[in-house]
């Protein structure tokens, strides 16, 4: 809920995802956006057509109650009234038995009928004379709005590669493919109501470089087109009418952050190695074969994730095999002698396929998820794997799966492996045969059996987001219970102790690629659990490079050890604040002072 801070502004707090300060006018989506297209029905989904229509009206109902609520908890009851107004069109039997009767009469969708109807009202409204009438029309277009997004659901989303000025988005949510689309010259920064700083939307914005908040609550119903605002993504504020004051405040603080990236800057070509002389492996995650220059530019080693499922989203059709090849050996080719870490589809989740009718599953993140969906659509999983395999031939390629829960999964995924290796000898089309291939830990399963699995592969990447996840059963994507979701926890770090240890019995190399690895307040528990490899956005490197080189193995041990033995994960987390403030105070300037007047 908003909050004055100057006299005149109005500020809104979330949780930052992405470093930066942006200002502009803000465009609010999910209300004009939607494209209504007619669809003819059969006879018999007729009925079926008029019981969504009334899902929706009830969906809608229940969402402008609670607005309502929060409304008068926050601001009084006079204000909560004002949603009476829209209350009272989803109750006008007129307009509602005029759209079923459209639906019936014509056959065609609820969206189509509810638009039609609902606007012809609301433009009759709208040309009278009269305030109070015209404001009527004004509700009536809210409410239609709301009605249109629950019944396009997850359609409603809205375009961000067409947008015609600068702009700082604002919307109830975005999905990952939404936030890949975006123009980075055109959007400035962005904000949602819902999502947590490991949801893939927050993963994109920092690999875009877009500053970013999340968990805003309600700011896309306060919040209208045209506003300006200032986004603050080092501590996750929005303010709408900055006053002078403010933005006087914010210039030292981007003053501040100049600093920092020209001590940053310092590093970036210098070795990873601690004060102690331990040499740490530094690499990035990508997500498009574009992102290559931006590794080198950051001073990393090469490559310890590409999110490959990207090539997959926002498109019509799936990628040949060749065509992926052409991306996957470009990445190889532009890294080399640089080691690049391809991570087989992870689709499923909040990353979906445009164009396949994946069903709607109660638990998409329990569900067909990743390995699971490629071990059962083989031939997808096949032009992967030989384009995976064909680009081997051009660098120094890597392959790792995700999400394997148990060694048959394993098992299958290597088996196949084999058989397009034998194919691709057949016809006499190079790869490296000596390819090597790990797998994610992000399961709890897996960490369990890291001894089983470890004797079968070449290295483990522990992938936090969804180890985290799912070991303490909290939702990554959701803000309410992002109070949950500690890294510290010390069931988590047994996890990754037990990881790292199957891995040093069979000899093999472990890294951690989840967002945990970027967060140099975590840098010293990680390696002091052993873990050889960090790898996170390209954006972060410079900092957990700048954290590892003032840090000294012997004290990140000590860290763990102390963790190890702890039993709550508070407690751990200040160990790691001090340490890390300590060792690199610098790095912490910019996010920990609370700027505009704290
Ligand atoms: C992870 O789960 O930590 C990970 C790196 O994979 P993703 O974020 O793509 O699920
Ligand atoms: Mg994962």
């Amino acid at each position: 809920m908003a909050e004055p801070l100057h006299k005149g502004e109005k500020v809104f707090r979330g949780i930052p995802v992405s470093a930066g300060v942006c200002r502009g006018r803000i465009l609010v989506l999910g209300r004009t956006q939607h494209a209504i297209a007619r669809q003819s029905l059969s006879p018999e989904q007729v009925s079926e057509e008029v019981n969504r229509l009334e899902r929706a009206l009830v969906q809608t109902r229940q969402e402008i109650l609670e607005v309502q609520r929060k409304v008068s908890e926050a601001m009084g009851a006079a204000e909560g009234s004002i949603f009476d107004a829209h209350l009272l069109v989803l109750e006008d039997r007129t307009l509602i038995d005029e759209v079923v009767r459209l639906i019936h009469t014509e056959a065609v969708n609820a969206e189509y009928a509810f638009h039609t109807v609902a606007e012809r009202y609301a433009a009759t409204l709208a040309a009278i004379e009269d305030d109070y009438l015209r404001e009527r029309a004004t509700d009536m277009r809210d409410v239609t709005a709301r009605v249109l997004n629950n019944l396009l659901g997850k359609q409603a989303e809205g375009d961000l590669r067409h947008l015609s000025e600068p702009c700082i988005v604002i919307s109830h949510d975005l999905t990952p493919s939404n936030t890949a689309q975006m123009d980075r010259s055109k959007v400035l920064g962005f904000a949602t109501d819902i999502g947590s700083p490991t949801s893939h939307t927050a993963i994109m914005a920092r690999s875009l470089r877009i500053p970013a908040v999340v968990g805003l609550k309600n700011a896309s119903l306060e919040l209208h087109n045209g506003q300006y605002a200032l986004l603050d993504g080092f501590n996750g504020v929005v303010i709408i009418n900055p006053t002078d004051q403010t933005l006087f405040e914010y210039g030292q603080l981007i003053r501040k952050q100049v600093t920092l990236q020209e001590k940053l800057r310092d590093v970036v070509h210098k070795p990873a190695v601690t004060l102690d002389g331990h040499r740490v492996f530094l690499s990035a995650n990508i997500e498009q074969a574009d992102d290559a220059e931006a590794v080198l530019a950051s001073g990393a080693e090469g490559v310890g994730l590409f999110r490959t499922e990207y090539l997959f989203i926002n498109r019509d059709r799936l990628p040949s095999e060749e065509e992926q090849y052409e991306a996957y050996r470009k990445v190889a080719e532009a890294l080399k002698p640089h080691p690049v870490v391809m991570r087989t589809f992870d689709l499923g989740g909040d990353k979906f396929l445009s164009h396949l009718q994946v069903p709607t599953e109660m638990n998409p993140f329990l569900g067909w998820r990743a390995i699971r969906f490629c071990l059962q659509e083989k031939e997808v999983f096949r032009s992967q794997l030989r384009a995976i395999l064909r680009a081997s031939a051009h660098g120094n390629v890597r392959m790792m799966y995700p999400m394997i829960s148990g060694l048959d999964e394993l098992n299958q995924a290597n088996a196949l492996v084999e058989q397009y290796k034998d194919e691709l000898r057949r016809e006499n089309v190079p790869f490296d045969e000596h390819i090597e291939i790990g797998a994610m830990i992000e399961i709890p399963s897996a960490a369990l059996i890291a001894d089983s699995l470890a004797r079968r592969l070449r290295f483990f990447s522990i992938g936090t987001n969804d180890l985290i996840q799912y070991s303490l059963a909290v939702d990554r994507m959701n803000e309410k219970i992002a109070h949950l979701y500690e890294p510290t926890h010390p069931a988590i770090l047994r996890l990754i102790k037990a990881t790292v240890d199957a891995a040093r019995r069979n000899n093999i190399t472990v890294a951690v690629c989840g967002e945990m690895a970027g967060d140099p307040v975590m840098t010293a528990l990680l390696l002091g659990l052993g873990v050889d490899d960090l790898s996170c956005a390209p954006s972060l490197v410079p900092q957990v490079k700048f954290m590892v080189r003032r840090l000294k193995l012997t004290e990140a041990k000590e860290l763990a050890e102390f963790a190890l033995n702890c039993e709550s994960a508070s407690e751990i987390l200040a160990r790691c604040q001090e340490l890390a403030r300590q060792s690199a105070p610098g790095l912490f300037e910019s996010s920990l002072s609370q700027p505009a007047g704290e």
